[in-house]
Parts: structure tokens; sequence; C-alpha cells
């Protein structure tokens, strides 16, 4: 295992994500604990020393199942532990020490080496601010009950600017970052504000969910078995993440032992600027053949939002460009059902026209958001 300094704690290259155990009865809350504990014994005896858990992870399982199990090999000293804030739950500010106090219950322990506000986006983040969060951090970190203070984020590079220019304090945010979502959220602009900051980035979907380690579409793949360096695509994407110097750590999800396996063998080789200029070249041929078969580049920028009528118009097209890129209807529709309530849903649309003055890609907006409507609702009964 290679390690990296990460706030400045030495932190191994690969941390283990607490959200995708293998499960039981296909029950989210059912850990398959054997299972899992067998992936962590390996992880951690291969040199991984970084655990990522949080609140809503498997039900709200994950936190429990990591307390146990480190409590069980009596790990707690030996593991940065993360977990996270979940600030779309934080009503008043009672809140904070109410989620964190359980927190601290679940994962049977008195402090936490790496503390995120969860998933922060332009709403939670302005109710959590208002409410007074940075006091609230500072007094946790002065009881050394936290140890290092950052946040996660999913919304556009625009509030995630925003989020890091109110607080000089900011120790690291989590990105979602890949060779893929150079312009997703934060994106490789984020990226670079952070690092200019002096703000840590650890990187979260290195993999986008497994999309990137999986057979791509047969253009994509010609253009991998063409380069006369062969690599499994987990791999590559990984070491893409690895080459840079700006990214201490990178978190996968892993759900199988073989996952674990494969992650760490990468792990060991990594290095920075290990990729060469072709290869780096490579990943840009690759990327732009995935938007080649989009009709449409929606940078997430979410200008044309709010929608008067509720419409999630950025998320929507999202998903739907998630389709079109990776040949993936099944998770799609899954994202399309699972995360847009039904009330801005697609077919919400009124055609108002208004989002479509402020789109500066000049996007179809209606007719794409019909056509998403389409293809990614759940068959009806
Ligand atoms: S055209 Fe549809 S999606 Fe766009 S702002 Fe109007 S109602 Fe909302
Ligand atoms: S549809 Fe246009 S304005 Fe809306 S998020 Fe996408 S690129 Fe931005």
């Amino acid at each position: 295992m290679q390690y990296r300094k990460l706030c400045g704690e030495k932190v191994s290259i690969l941390g283990f994500g607490t959200m995708r155990f293998p499960i039981l009865d296909k029950n989210q809350k059912f850990i398959d604990a054997e299972k899992a504990e067998e992936m962590l014994d390996y992880a951690i005896e291969n040199g991984v020393n970084y655990l990522d858990t949080a609140q809503p992870y498997h039900g709200g399982e994950s936190e429990n199942f990591v307390g146990r199990y480190l409590k069980k090999r009596n790990l707690r000293d030996k593991i940065f532990l993360a977990t996270k804030l979940p600030a779309w739950l934080i009503k008043e500010e009672a809140d904070f020490d109410k989620y964190f106090n359980e927190q601290l219950k679940k994962l049977q322990t008195n402090y936490i080496d790496f503390y995120l506000l969860h998933a922060l986006n332009a709403r939670s983040w302005k109710t959590i601010n208002n409410l007074g969060v940075f006091n609230w951090c500072e007094k946790k970190k002065a009881e050394g009950k936290i140890k290092h203070i950052g946040f996660s984020f999913h919304d556009s590079y625009k509030v995630f600017k925003e989020i890091v220019d109110a607080y000089d304090k900011w120790e690291f945010c989590q990105i979602q970052y890949n060779y893929m979502d150079l312009t997703f959220q934060a994106g490789e602009k984020g990226f670079k504000y952070a690092v200019k900051n002096n703000i840590d980035v650890i990187v979260m979907e290195p993999l986008r969910g497994g999309q990137l380690a999986k057979e791509p579409p047969k253009e994509i793949e010609e253009l991998w078995q063409n380069f006369p360096l062969k690599r499994s695509y987990a791999d590559g994407a990984l070491r893409w993440l690895w080459n840079k110097k700006d990214v201490p750590i990178l978190l996968s999800g892993m759900t199988l032992m073989q996952h674990v396996k494969e992650n760490i063998e990468s792990a060991k080789k990594a290095e920075v600027g290990i990729l060469s200029e072709k290869e780096i070249k490579l990943f840009k041929e690759v990327r732009k053949a995935y938007i080649k078969r989009l009709p449409f580049m929606c940078t997430t920028c979410k200008y044309c939002e709010p929608c008067p009528q509720g419409v999630a118009i950025s998320s929507i097209l999202g998903f739907y460009m998630m389709y079109r890129m990776y040949d993936d209807l099944e998770r799609s529709k899954s994202f399309y059902n699972g995360f847009i309530k039904e009330q801005n849903q697609a077919d919400k649309c009124t055609e108002c026209g208004e989002c479509m003055l402020k789109c500066p890609q000049q996007i179809e907006i209606i007719k794409w958001l019909k056509e998403s409507h389409k293809v990614l609702k759940k068959d009806q009964k």
C-alpha cells in the first residue's frame, strides 16, 4: 500500500467506502457480516487505514456494523474513521449534537477523525450555515471529538465555490471526480479551486459507481483495445486519479472480495506521474467518445433552475445522459424513480420555456425532459 498526506495524516491512498457491503435477502439493512468482515480484514491487513461511513448508508446500519467491527478487532485507534453529519435532516441547532452523539454511540467511539457535513447542496448548506454549523464544529474540535472538519458535495460548481469561500478553516472536501466527471457538479474546476485554497480533496465515485469498471460500448472498447498497454478498466480509472499529486486518497465502495483485491493491487503500483502522455491522451479520447454518444451536453450548472413547477431539470437530464453514455438503462431508471420525487419528475413540465432562456448550452430542455420521462419512468402497472 502507498500512503499520502491528508490534513497532515498519513492515509492509505485507497479508502474503504462502507455503503456497498454485500447484503442478505436483498435488503440494504442486512449487511452480510461474515463477508463484509472478511473484506475489511483483507483490506486492513494490506494497508488500508481509512474507513468512510455515513448515517444513511445501509439504511443506518453501516455505522453500527463499522462500530462493532472496529471494537471486535480492537482497531479503533489504528484506523482513520470518517463519518458525516446528515445535513438534510438538520432542522434546529440541537440537531447537530443529536445526530453526532448518536453516531458516536453507533460507532462505539468518542471521537471521529474526519467529520464531513454530508452531501451539501444549496438548500442544506443554507440551513446549517444559518444555524451556526461552524461554531458547532469548532466546539467539537476543541473538545477533541472531531479531528478534521470537511464537507462532501452534490451541487453545481457555483455552490461549491460559495461553500469554500464561506469558511477559512475547511481542512478537506469530498467530491465526485473521475476521468469522465470533469464538468459534473464541482468537477475539475472545483477540484482545482479546493487545491488552490489549501483544502485537501478526497475523491469519491472514482469508478462512477462501477460504470467505469464494466465493459464499455463497442466504439470505446475499440479505443482501449487498440492501445498497446493493457489494463483493466477499473485499474485505468483509478490510476488516472492517483497519477495526480493532489489526490491524497480515493474512496471505493467495494461489494466483493474481488473488488478489494483488485483495488489493492492497483494501489500498490500507483504513483504520481505514472501515466505516460500517450495514456493521458487515451483517457481524453475515451471521454470524447462517450460524450459523442450524447445528443446534448448538460454541465449541471443549474442556471435553468429553479423551475416554477419544481421540475428537477439538471438531475433528470443527468440521469438521461448517463443512460445514453453508458448504455445502462436499469441504473438510470432506478436513479430517476428513486431520487426524483413524483412531483419533480419531467411530466410536470408545463412547457413555459423559462428554463431554455437561461441555459448557456442552449439545450432543448422541454424536448429532452419529455424523452427522459418516456425512457426512464418506471413501467406502469
Ligand atoms: S419549460 Fe418546463 S422545465 Fe422549463 S421552467 Fe418551464 S415548466 Fe419548468
Ligand atoms: S440544462 Fe442547461 S442550464 Fe440547466 S443545468 Fe444543464 S447546462 Fe445548465
